[in-house]
């Protein structure tokens, strides 16, 4: 472990994207150091590459870390959130899916300890947010869609960046309305259509790569360490 790198725990480390998180973290040891990877199920190996590997239900046996980086499932989250919460440490999340009472035990946690959460780590959708509540004010009256295209693995729909994107449109004064589709391998994409008598607009944004999702995540985690309680968003912990 290098004295400077942040010590990483990763919650939903089996998954895709927990993967494409320990790959990521490995390449850049001076920046990060996984200290525990944690998975539902019980782990097939209890060391990989020098991570030491824990179930779900061993949690509160984890070592000191300094942010915690989710992405598992709503039934994962209260868990980590509770474990962030007892230890004092910063919360990375990207698990979709949560429920009310998830997104406002997520705001009450933020009293006590520094949390992110967000639907999409990307820059690119970041910026689409803006352009879409743009849009949605400078088009009063226009249809708004969103459609949103996942794996057929995703389990919740519509995505939690559609909704994110559904928000923009919102602030913007548009009504937007949902559709989703489950095929393939497809990493993300999200259309947010405009339509006017005569006229439309289409804003998209397409992931190719998983990885985009977790580098985002990795820089927010090493940049959550030493913040005051709070909300962050993404865009907050930028450049
Ligand atoms: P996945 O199904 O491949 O992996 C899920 C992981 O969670 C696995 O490691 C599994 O063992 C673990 N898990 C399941 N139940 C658990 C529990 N009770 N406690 C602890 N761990 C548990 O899913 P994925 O494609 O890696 O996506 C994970 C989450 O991240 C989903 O909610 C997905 O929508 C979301 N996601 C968010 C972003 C973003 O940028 N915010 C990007 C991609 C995916």
């Amino acid at each position: 472990m290098n004295a400077t790198s942040t010590r990483i725990l990763i919650h939903g480390a089996s998954g895709r994207m927990g993967q494409a998180l320990l790959r990521l973290a490995a390449e850049q040891p001076e920046r990060y150091s996984v200290v525990a990877a944690v998975t539902g199920r019980p782990p097939a190996q209890r060391v990989v590459d020098g991570v030491p590997f824990f179930a779900a239900a061993e949690l509160a046996a984890v070592p000191a870390f300094d942010a915690a980086i989710d992405f598992s499932l709503p039934e994962g989250f209260d868990p980590v959130l509770a474990l962030c919460r007892a230890r004092g440490a910063p919360l990375v999340s990207g698990t979709t899916g949560l429920s009310e009472a998830q997104r406002q035990a997520l705001a009450q946690a933020a009293e006590g300890i520094a949390l992110v959460w967000a639907s999409n780590f990307s820059l690119g959708v970041a910026v689409l947010a803006e352009l879409v509540e743009r849009a949605a004010a400078a088009l009063p009256g226009w249809d708004c869609d969103i459609v949103e295209s996942h794996h057929v693995h995703k389990k919740d729909a519509p995505s939690g960046t559609a909704l994110t994107l559904g928000q923009s449109a919102q602030a913007g004064g548009a009504q937007p309305r949902y559709a989703s589709l489950r095929a393939g391998d497809i990493v993300g994409e999200h259309l947010v259509q405009f339509a006017g008598p005569g006229e439309r607009i289409e804003l998209v944004h397409r992931a190719t790569n998983r990885d985009i999702f977790a580098r985002g995540a990795l820089h927010a985690a090493a940049r959550m360490v030493g913040r005051a309680p709070g909300q962050y968003r993404v865009r907050d912990l930028l450049d």
